[in-house]
């Protein structure tokens, strides 16, 4: 990992209007406000509950989500594009920088066309190969690094088990050479033993082919051995944001402490003796006042109905946004 920053995002919002006509404007904020900044070569984890904003906030990163308010930028050596204004030509190109890994193999392929067509498509869509030699050969290469056998070009993706599947769609994600991809739950729907294997081989093509990834998932457990630093979402908002080690051994924000109580294994706070969440994370369109995890909190006070907190950095790289983190954080020293 370099200590050049490859995606930069300040206040960046997604709101999508979702009003029934003229006088109803109604707005769904599904990011709210998120600062974050990926470092090039990293693999950047991303959680939090359904609904918190994960999967708007990877594809806002990726052009696929209306930018609404705030800032993003993502610079790959002399280039950088504004993610929020970027469009015709020059949006054209970021697509072949920045790439989506789907979540379900099975729903993913097509099921009409051949592997190699599969994988084949974006290099034809996005004209970067003049002739059939030329895309065969840039097929064959990229379906060689993501472990396919080069007999299984010619085949449908129904011939293979979702591990393959998804090696497939990782080849199709990778074949334009882009720089930065995000990972949106990749490993969710496979079985956990083939879990390790995908996840080995997004490690190994991520130094193989200097790549940085957005890796969004659910569970905590895949995130700890794979995530250099990850950062929490409640609600369209982060609410915490550190390297993976520190999140772990100390998370400051209640509700991360919550979401690692689930996992005894994972539990800092002693297995099982912090809280467990209870009730659902709010609708984005009717959300609390204050903090917006209050409702949930067990460390909830009156400054938390009222005001929201800002995500703070105390200059050790682990930022939160919590008003009684540090005061939590010494309690638990001294009990
Ligand atoms: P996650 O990936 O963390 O489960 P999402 O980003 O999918 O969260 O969703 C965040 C919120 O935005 C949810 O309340 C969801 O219903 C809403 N949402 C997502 N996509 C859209 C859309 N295209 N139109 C309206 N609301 C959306
Ligand atoms: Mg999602």
């Amino acid at each position: 990992m370099s200590d050049e920053i490859l995606i930069s995002a300040k206040d960046l919002t997604v709101g999508y209007n979702i009003g029934k006509g003229f006088f109803d404007r109604t707005v769904l904020k599904a990011v709210n406000e998120v600062s974050v900044e990926i470092k090039r070569g990293s693999f950047f984890g991303l959680v939090g509950e359904s609904g918190s904003g994960k999967t708007t906030l990877g594809r806002a990163l990726l052009k696929a989500a209306p930018i609404t308010g705030g800032h993003a930028t993502f610079t790959d050596g002399e280039v950088t594009y504004d993610l929020a204004t970027v469009s015709g030509d020059e949006l054209k190109d970021y697509r072949k920088r920045a790439q989506l890994i789907f979540q379900d193999p099975y729903a993913a392929l097509s099921p009409r066309m051949t592997v190699r067509d599969i994988v084949a498509e974006p290099l034809e869509v996005m004209g970067l190969t003049k002739t059939r030699e030329e895309t065969d050969a840039r097929v064959r290469e990229i379906a060689a690094k993501c472990r396919l056998n080069l007999e299984h070009l010619r085949r449908f993706p129904h011939a293979f088990s979702g591990g393959q599947r998804q090696r497939i769609s990782i080849a199709r994600a990778l074949v334009s050479g882009p720089k930065f991809i995000v990972a949106d739950e990749s490993v969710a729907a496979l079985d956990v033993s083939i879990q390790a294997d995908v996840l080995n081989l997004l490690k190994q093509l991520q130094k193989d082919l200097g790549l940085t990834f957005l890796f969004i998932s659910h569970d905590l457990s895949v995130v700890a051995h794979t995530c250099d630093h990850v950062a929490v979402m409640y609600l369209g908002r982060l609410v915490e944001s550190a390297p993976t080690r520190q999140l772990f051994a100390a998370p400051r924000h209640p509700y991360t402490k919550a979401l690692f109580s689930a996992i005894p294994s994972l539990d800092p706070d002693d297995r099982g003796r912090a809280q467990k969440l209870v009730g659902e994370i709010p609708s984005p369109l009717n959300q609390p006042s204050g903090c917006k995890f209050h409702t949930r909190c067990p460390n909830a006070i009156d400054k938390c109905r009222t005001t929201e907190p800002t995500l703070e950095n105390p200059g050790d790289g682990h930022a939160v946004s919590c008003h009684r983190w540090r005061e939590l954080l010494e309690a638990a020293i001294t009990a």
